[in-house]
């Protein structure tokens, strides 16, 4: 699509957030919970203090470590309340204009708002706010909210994001901060994460946080209090935590891919740890599709608490045959597919010894362009291995995700279009196998799937899209014909 309203370089967002009220090092405290979530975006970060008169703002492109780390910087950010963002964007333009949080003065005082997640009607809400004479700054869906909240005619804060709310379409988790609050909502699905917790009170009454994951709130010394709810929005004040539902009642349906690969191991999801749930999902696969083998070998860091869940299982030794080196990024991070190819070999080698004569079992998370597999897989063999067995630790990818997981569109993904069996054959694998549907719930200890209420999300595997897709019917027909084309 071309046009003024900028879809063309819109981009779907995995993203951290985290937000912190009332600590006397707000701005340091909010560097360090992002940097416990640089997993969730490494492209670009940044942090909007308020010191009770003034909001103050630093963005830059890439990792919080390489820009929060100087004194300077964090000193240029005053106050006891702050707001940060991790961003992670496969297309579209890398610029600071879309850097998050974004920030807007209204006659009510100044807001910021930083949001993980994507708008499935951002493209249609976008047109017809420009059309009414909103300026946009971004190509960000971020930005959508920010005008919606502007244009409404409701007096406060709160209203008027609840305002915006009913207007968008997507799953997001987003936090605000006004002059007066600190605010975090879920979409009424509660697709993404959010969790609120609690400072310990060394000063006054304490502080809030609210963060994407758990992981962040070890690090800031903050306790877990609880998951924000689907479609809830929690108002941070000094007079405490009130809880707001303006959607009414729907079931959850977390994304699950969270579980299989994006959330940080030590997290706890939903109350469900993390690393125990991938390592219950890995015995799974061993319980399923097992083969005889001589060593379980984990693809890092991604593959490992699967494989170690799949050694325990089938009793056979679980070894360390690939040893990644930490400082490449993620191959993801690579923008074209000839430089992926490189990342992949930059990023991961192999334990010779651990490998040579073998039958080896790989375990890694998912395929999804298949490149990854392809690579290590070959690899694998040039060490020497006799045997090359691929387990995946989640089903086949077979549908994009439009809320906000970085899946490329269908025609790239690789189970998309080939059977188990032909995948197999291009990554060059002796065998090849994919956890199944039922069996995943299982390991979620929600199994088997509830296919008339699924208590998850997992459009990406099933093409059962929790959430309309308006802007996608809009837009992209072609698209739209491969989405529902029956499985
Ligand atoms: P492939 O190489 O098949 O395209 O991608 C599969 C690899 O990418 C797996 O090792 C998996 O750990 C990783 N991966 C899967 N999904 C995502 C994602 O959404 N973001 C990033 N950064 N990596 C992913
Ligand atoms: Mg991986």
């Amino acid at each position: 699509m071309t046009g003024n309203d900028g879809h063309d370089d819109k981009m779907h967002e995995e993203c951290g957030v985290f937000g912190i009220w009332n600590h006397a090092d707000a701005a340091a405290v909010t560097a360090l919970g992002l940097h416990a979530l640089q997993h969730r975006g490494q492209e670009a970060t940044g942090i909007v203090s308020f010191d009770g008169q003034r909001f103050h703002s630093h963005k830059a492109l890439g990792l919080v470590g390489d820009n929060f780390s100087e004194a300077k910087v964090i000193a240029s950010l005053p106050g006891m309340r702050a707001l940060g963002h991790n961003r992670y964007a496969t297309t579209g333009d890398t610029v600071l204009r879309n850097v998050q949080p974004l920030y807007a003065d209204f006659e009510f005082g100044g807001l910021a708002v930083a949001h993980n997640g994507n708008l499935t009607n951002a493209t249609a809400l976008r047109r017809a706010l420009v059309r009414r004479g909103c300026l946009f700054q971004s190509t960000t869906d971020s930005e959508v909210f920010i005008h919606l909240i502007a244009i409404s005619l409701y007096s406060t804060v709160v209203d008027r994001l609840i305002d915006a709310l009913k207007q968008v379409i997507g799953a997001y988790s987003l936090i605000a901060m006004s002059d007066g609050a600190l605010m975090g909502v879920r979409d009424p699905l509660g697709v993404r994460p959010l969790i609120l917790g609690r400072l310990p009170p060394t000063e006054g009454n304490g502080g809030w946080v609210l963060a994407s994951e758990t992981c962040a709130l070890d690090i800031v010394g903050a306790e877990f209090v609880r998951d924000v709810e689907p479609g809830e929005i929690v108002v941070i004040t000094d007079q405490g935590v009130q809880s707001i539902k303006p959607f009414g009642k729907s079931a959850s349906r977390f994304c699950v891919f969270e579980y299989i690969y994006f959330a940080r191991p030590d997290s706890v999801v939903e109350g469900m740890p993390v690393y125990a749930a991938r390592k219950r999902i890995g015995a799974q696969l061993a319980r399923e599709s097992h083969v005889a083998a001589d060593v379980i070998v984990p693809v890092p860091d991604s593959g490992v608490p699967a494989a170690m869940g799949y050694a325990t299982e089938s009793a056979i030794p679980f070894e360390l045959g690939i040893i990644r080196n930490h400082y490449v990024g993620r191959t993801f991070i690579e923008p074209t597919d000839s430089i992926r190819h490189l990342g992949v070999k930059l990023k991961h080698s192999a334990n010779k010894p651990m490998l040579e004569g073998k039958r080896v079992i790989l375990v890694d998370d998912s395929i999804v362009r298949g490149t990854t597999s392809r690579k290590i897989v070959e690899m694998v063999r040039h060490a020497g291995a006799a045997e090359v067995h691929m387990r995946i630790s989640s089903p086949p990818t077979t549908y994009s995700c439009f809320y906000g997981i970085d899946t490329p569109e269908r025609g790239k993904l690789l189970a998309a279009s080939h059977t188990v069996e032909e995948m197999a054959e291009l990554i060059g694998a002796d065998s090849l196998a994919f956890i199944s549907l039922d069996g995943l719930y299982e390991a979620l200890n929600k199994g088997p799937r509830n296919d008339a209420r699924p208590q998850y999300c997992d459009a990406c595997f099933t093409g059962d899209y929790p959430i309309s897709l308006p802007d996608m019917i809009d837009n992209d027909t072609r698209q739209l014909s491969l989405l529902t084309e029956s499985r």
